[in-house]
């Protein structure tokens, strides 16, 4: 058995890669018990690729066109060194527009300037969160009134189940009466003040992720983390125009649960331990979907409906859960009910056992009687109510054909 980075490197073999972001943490943190997300993740592996090569090939994430549109609402919300931003901030956090009206505007993104010399590189991922941690402190330090530094694209790092996950937050404004703010530049409308409600929550989700890895940061410059702000500043066009409105997004139940459950994810040594010696998910290019969709269940997986919004891997995830039997009969992995049955089921994984353990048709195992006591009594209602509506069709009927 080789090392972590080993046999990670032989799970992913030449598949693409693509590294975390606030996206992937988050719904890796939707979804703590799923052993294949967390080792997929922490190997890098592009699972839009893999879903390819198991057959299941899906249309997954942004549209290139929505790419392209967010890209440019973001240039233009960051347009000459942010000023609209520092107008946006001074909107939207109540504060008098000297507020924020200088400082410095530090481009952390890594991007070379057009006029570059050609063997000039792009600086990597922990030079990048080297130039943020010091623009960080230069902040902090020349903190004063009237002063706030604007942060466009810093990279934070933060530790995903053992692993180091990298973060880029569209920008990040510091100091505004005392606090660090998180802005996240979004292409979706605000339309008459409200916005989709499941985007505005995606949206919460990952800015969280993003408060979670600047308070640790913060922590380790040796500032108290509440001096990052729960309140993000969230930019999106205005009604049907490309005019940027910012609003206030509280995250701190996000941010609860986002730590909370990241905490619970397994570490990926523990993870892989278990896994068969030498196993890897790149069978090439030509690979039958069968030898690859056997490579993938040698992990287990932990599929819920929620996983069709946040996994390139639902699919084949679904129709495994689906498949799955114990010997039961039919009816597949309680997942594929929601978490709330899931947990109503006491730990019954098996929708075929728990329609046995109704019926009578199996004994419980000890430490499951009390859920089979329940199971047993919604069963006897379901029947009583049916036996209940078959008679009253019954008498329905015999009166009908007696008053013809
Ligand atoms: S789709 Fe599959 S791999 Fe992805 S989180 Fe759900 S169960 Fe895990």
């Amino acid at each position: 058995m080789g090392t972590t980075d080993t046999r990670l490197d032989l799970l992913r073999g030449s598949l693409p890669t693509r590294n975390h972001n606030a996206r992937t943490v988050a719904a890796l943190a939707a979804n703590p018990g799923c052993a294949r997300r967390g080792v997929m993740d922490a190997a890098g592996i592009d699972k839009t690729v893999l879903a390819a090569r198991l057959g299941q090939a899906t249309a997954y994430g942004q549209s290139p066109f929505a790419i392209v549109r967010g890209h440019a609402f973001e240039a233009l919300v960051k347009a000459d060194g942010g000023a609209g931003l520092r107008e946006l901030l001074h909107d939207v956090l109540g504060v008098p527009p000297e507020a924020v009206a200088d400082g410095e505007y530090a481009e952390l993104g890594g991007e070379l300037p057009e006029d570059a010399e050609q063997d000039k590189k792009r600086p990597g991922r922990e030079e990048r969160v080297a130039r943020t941690r010091s623009a960080l402190r230069r902040a902090l330090e020349d903190a004063r009134p009237g002063l706030c530094a604007i942060l466009d694209h810093p990279l934070l790092p933060l530790d995903v189940s053992g692993t180091r996950a990298y973060l880029e937050p569209d920008a990040m404004a510091c100091l505004i009466a005392g606090r660090l703010h998180v802005v996240e530049i979004k292409s979706f409308s605000v339309i008459d003040g409200g916005a989709d409600p499941a985007k505005l929550a995606s949206a919460a989700r990952q800015a969280a992720v993003y408060v979670l890895a600047l308070q640790q940061t913060m922590a380790e410059l040796g500032h108290p983390p509440d001096v990052v702000s729960t309140d993000v500043v969230l930019v999106c066009p205005k009604d049907f125009s490309n005019q940027p409105t910012a609003a206030l997004l509280d995250i701190r139940k996000e941010l609860a649960v986002t730590r909370r459950r990241l905490a619970r994810l397994a570490r990926v040594d523990d993870l892989l331990a278990p896994l068969p010696a030498g196993l890897s998910f790149d069978l090439g290019e030509e690979a039958a979907p069968q030898a690859v969709a056997d490579a993938v269940a040698a992990v287990p997986a932990a599929y819920i409906p929620g996983c069709l919004s946040t996994c390139e891997l639902a699919y084949f995830c679904r129709a495994e859960a689906r498949a799955c039997q114990s010997g039961h009969g039919p009816g597949g992995l309680a997942g594929t009910l929601g978490t709330a049955i899931r947990g109503e089921l006491g730990g019954i994984d098996d929708i075929g056992r728990a329609l046995d353990l109704a019926d009578g048709k199996c004994a419980p195992e000890r430490g499951e009687e009390e859920i089979a006591r329940v199971l047993r009594r919604a069963e006897a209602l379901r029947r009583e109510v049916l036996d209940d509506v078959a008679a009253r069709r019954s008498a329905g009927l015999a009166g009908a054909v007696a008053a013809s």
